[in-house]
């Protein structure tokens, strides 16, 4: 039996992907053969490739508004450092928020390009809310946040609105809910949260943002020349690109980001009205910044641990360990998690208080 994956990253991913994914493995397209030993330039491939590229834009609604998008190697990891390559000029700075782990790991590669400024950060409260009320330099040559902090359990609702461009990293968070995505210049996203399985990072832009920073940058790091080669400069990450490809068809199926958006929210409500509720149970987050993808949470009384540890676990439920830095408890509930799993952790949550 399949079990209820609450896993932070690589997650949990639609049934039918995966099913999709391993009959492709097996004999892509009936072409007798797999999806992995043919030529990316084969006329199956690239149409997998342009079909990704333009549905992801789709689903975003940025078809027709002069963005593109890429579906590139090296995680949000390696974005951290392209995204200042490519949009940081020579005597210029970048502004950043500080709201976890992982923006403060974009904020370290951005220093070793220049001026980094960091508007504000919620480290000195162990990230537990979402810095509000800060000022973005007008002068700087972008402005930095992540939209979903995966370790800490928070979430951004406001994006400010600047005369420059705003870089935004998505990858706990993407395909989630709907936002004014035009608002960003430069959106990324490792795959493997909400998307698919690691190796692919979805990258999009509105090219009028480049060309700009008077640096020589190499190809491979170099989003314009991504762009000119159709995300193929070399050859893409194939398996993961078209396991993205089955999730967003899926999602375009289920009615897109508004119908995945409604179902989210009722996860996060019945997650966290539970949270509440229940007095043996503590959320860590501030309650206007909770995240809706990943619920953080502690028990009040930590030598109910092993008791509670044992239910879940016995409720053929895996992943539920908060991130290593935190520790404590944390539920994903990324797009794919159905509503029917949730309900079976709010219920070994209520069973442990009816036998604590
Ligand atoms: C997981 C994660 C990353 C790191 O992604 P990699 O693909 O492993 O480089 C970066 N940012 C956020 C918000 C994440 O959740």
């Amino acid at each position: 039996m399949k079990k209820h994956n609450y896993s932070a990253g690589p997650s949990i991913l639609p049934q039918e992907v995966l099913e999709k994914a391993a009959a492709a493995i097996l004999d892509f397209n009936n072409s007798g053969l797999s999806l992995i030993e043919i030529s990316h330039r084969s006329k199956d491939f690239v149409a997998v490739m342009e079909e990704a590229r333009s549905l992801a834009l789709e689903l975003l609604g940025l078809q027709g508004k002069g963005y593109q998008a890429l579906f590139l190697h090296g995680g949000a990891s390696l974005e951290f450092l392209m995204v200042p390559y490519n949009l940081m000029t020579k005597a210029g700075k970048a502004a950043y928020l500080d709201t976890g782990t992982w923006a403060s790991g974009a904020i370290k590669e951005a220093k070793t390009f220049g001026e980094t400024v960091v508007v504000a950060s919620s480290k000195a409260e162990n990230y537990t809310h979402i810095p509000k009320n800060y000022t973005v330099p007008t002068d700087a040559d972008y402005f930095h946040c992540t939209s979903n902090n995966t370790i800490f359990g928070t979430q951004m609702t406001e994006f400010p609105d600047l005369g420059i461009p705003m870089v935004c990293d998505m990858s706990s968070d993407i395909f989630s809910r709907e936002l004014d995505f035009s608002k960003f210049g430069l959106i990324y996203a490792g795959a493997q949260k909400n998307m698919g399985p690691a190796g692919v990072t979805l990258v999009v832009l509105k090219e009028d943002i480049l060309g700009k920073t008077g640096r020589t940058i190499p190809n491979m790091l170099n989003l314009q020349q991504h762009i000119e080669k159709e995300s193929m400069y070399n050859t893409p990450p194939v398996f993961a690109t078209y396991t993205s490809l089955l999730t967003l068809q899926w999602l375009k199926n289920l009615g897109g980001i508004a119908e995945i958006e409604k179902r989210n929210n009722a996860k996060a409500e019945l997650l966290y009205t539970e949270i509440d509720r229940n007095g043996l149970f503590k959320g860590t987050a501030v309650v206007e910044d909770r995240s809706k993808m990943n619920v953080t949470f502690l028990l009040e009384d930590e030598s109910l641990t092993e008791k509670f540890d044992q239910s879940w676990k016995a409720a053929d439920i895996s992943g539920l360990n908060g991130h290593r830095s935190v520790g404590g408890y944390r539920a994903s509930i990324y797009n794919a998690m159905p509503i029917e799993s949730v309900q079976v952790l709010v219920d070994v949550m209520k069973e442990l208080e009816r036998t604590a």
